[in-house]
C-alpha cells in the first residue's frame, strides 16, 4: 500500500536558525516554514540579514544554532552540492569562455552526462527562458538580462526542489528590473518550484512574491501576502519599508459597535475593532496617501475620519498622480496621493484643505514604537 502522503512535507522549515559573527548577531533565531512550490520573498534592509539567511539555506554558511528541513528531512550539515537546492547570484556567475549552450549543460554534464545526453533538458532549459536562438553565443555577446536568464537556466537544469535567488535583478537598469519580474514569476509557475528571492525593493517582492517575510535586524518582523502586509502592517517599519504611510500620534478612547475610537489632535477617527492593539491608550493611526481624499475646508459629507486645516506645503507632479504634502495644525506633514485622472482640480502650495478617508482603511499601531 502506498504511504499516506503527510501534509506540507516538502516544505523548507527553518526553525532558529541563528548567525553570529562574534558578539554580532547576523540572523536571529528565525522560525518559518516557505510551503514547496511557492514564491517566498525575503525583503529588508541591507545588513538586516538576507542573504545570510539564504547562504544557511544553500550550505555556504554554517548556521551558530538552530536547523534546516527540507521535505522533512535535516540538512542543516549537508555540504551544498548534496542539497537539492540551487543559487542564482546578482553576478550571473557564467562562464565566460563556454557558449550558452555549454554553460547550461555545466551541471548535468559534471554529473557524468555526454553532450547528447545533455541536449534534451538543455534545450528544454533555454526554451523555457527564451533563449534558444542565442545558444551558440558567449555570455559577453548577451544583455544583463539573457545573462540572467542563462544563470537561471543553468540552476534549473539541476532540478533542484528549492532554487535560491540573491538579488538576481541587482545588476539590471529599472525596466529590464520589471520585465524580468514578470518573466521569473511566469518561469516559477511554469516549473513549480520554490523560489526563495532575496531583495531590498519592496515593489520587486510585492509584485512576484506570493509570501513576503519582512526582516529586519536578523528577525522577521511580519509575514503574509503582499496585500496584508501593505494594508495591514503590524509595525512601524513595515508601514514605513513598503511604501509610504501617515502615521499620526493618538489615544484610543473607547471600543464599540465593532469599531475603535482614536483621539487625534482635534478630531476622533475610528478604525475596525480587530486591529486594536494591545497595551491600551497611545497609538499611532495609520492609513496609506492614495487613501486619503482632499476635501475643501468647508465640504461637508466626508467619510468618518476627518482631520480639518491642513494647509498644503508642497506639490509634486509625478504623470499619473500627485503627491501632496499637507501641514496639519499640530505640525505634522502628511502625504496624499491623488490620481491625475479622477481630479481635474490643481491645489497650490497654501490653500487649505481637510483630510478625510473611509474608517476600513485605517490602521492601528502601538505607539512604543519609533515612527520612523
Ligand atoms: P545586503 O542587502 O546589503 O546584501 P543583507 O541583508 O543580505 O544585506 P547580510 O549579508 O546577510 O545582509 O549581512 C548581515 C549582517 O551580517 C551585516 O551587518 C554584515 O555586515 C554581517 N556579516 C555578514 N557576513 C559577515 C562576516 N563574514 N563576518 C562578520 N560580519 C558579517
Amino acid at each position: 500500500m502506498p504511504e499516506p502522503e503527510v501534509a506540507g512535507s516538502t516544505d523548507l522549515e527553518l526553525a532558529g536558525l541563528t548567525k553570529r559573527y562574534g558578539d554580532f548577531t547576523a540572523v536571529d533565531a528565525l522560525d518559518l516554514t516557505v510551503p514547496a512550490g511557492s514564491f517566498f520573498a525575503l525583503l529588508g534592509p541591507s545588513g538586516c540579514g538576507k542573504t545570510t539567511t539564504l547562504r544557511m539555506i544553500a550550505g555556504l554558511e554554517v548556521p551558530t544554532a538552530g536547523s534546516v528541513t527540507l521535505a522533512g528531512d535535516d540538512i542543516t550539515r549537508l555540504k551544498p552540492y548534496r542539497r537539492p537546492v540551487n543559487t542564482v547570484f546578482q553576478s550571473y556567475a557564467l562562464f565566460p569562455h563556454l557558449t550558452v549552450r555549454d554553460n547550461v549543460a555545466f551541471g548535468p554534464r559534471r554529473k557524468g552526462a555526454s553532450k547528447r545526453e545533455a541536449a534534451d533538458d538543455v534545450g528544454r532549459m533555454l526554451d523555457l527562458v527564451e533563449l534558444a536562438e542565442y545558444a551558440a553565443r558567449k555570455p559577453a555577446q548577451l544583455s544583463g538580462g539573457q545573462q540572467q536568464r542563462v544563470a537561471l537556466a543553468r540552476a534549473l537544469i539541476n532540478s533542484p526542489q528549492v532554487l535560491l535567488l540573491d538579488e538576481p535583478l541587482g545588476a539590471l537598469d529599472l525596466k529590464l528590473r520589471r520585465q524580468m519580474q514578470v518573466e521569473l514569476k511566469r518561469i516559477q509557475i511554469d516549473v513549480g518550484l520554490t523560489f526563495i528571492h532575496v531583495t531590498h525593493d519592496q515593489e520587486e517582492a510585492m509584485t512576484m512574491a506570493d509570501t513576503v517575510a519582512v526582516m529586519n535586524h536578523g528577525r522577521i518582523e511580519q509575514m503574509g501576502a503582499p496585500e496584508e502586509l501593505y494594508d495591514l502592517p503590524r509595525t512601524t517599519f513595515v508601514a514605513n519599508f513598503l511604501g509610504r504611510s501617515n502615521l499620526v500620534p493618538g489615544s484610543v478612547t473607547r471600543t464599540s459597535g465593532g469599531n475603535v475610537e482614536v483621539q487625534v489632535d482635534g478630531a476622533s477617527v475610528t478604525a475596525p475593532a480587530e486591529r486594536a492593539v494591545s497595551g491600551e491608550g497611545k497609538v499611532w493611526v495609520g492609513v496609506r496617501p492614495e487613501k486619503v481624499q482632499l476635501r475643501a475646508p468647508d465640504e461637508t459629507g466626508a467619510a468618518a475620519n476627518h482631520l480639518r486645516g491642513g494647509v498644503v506645503s508642497d506639490v509634486s507632479f509625478v504623470g499619473v498622480s500627485t503627491e501632496y504634502l499637507v501641514r496639519m495644525p499640530w505640525g505634522q506633514e502628511l502625504t496624499v496621493f491623488e490620481q491625475n485622472h479622477t481630479s481635474s482640480r490643481r491645489l497650490r502650495t497654501g490653500d487649505e484643505v481637510d483630510l478625510s478617508w473611509a474608517p476600513e482603511h485605517t490602521f492601528l499601531l502601538d505607539a512604543a514604537q519609533d515612527a520612523t
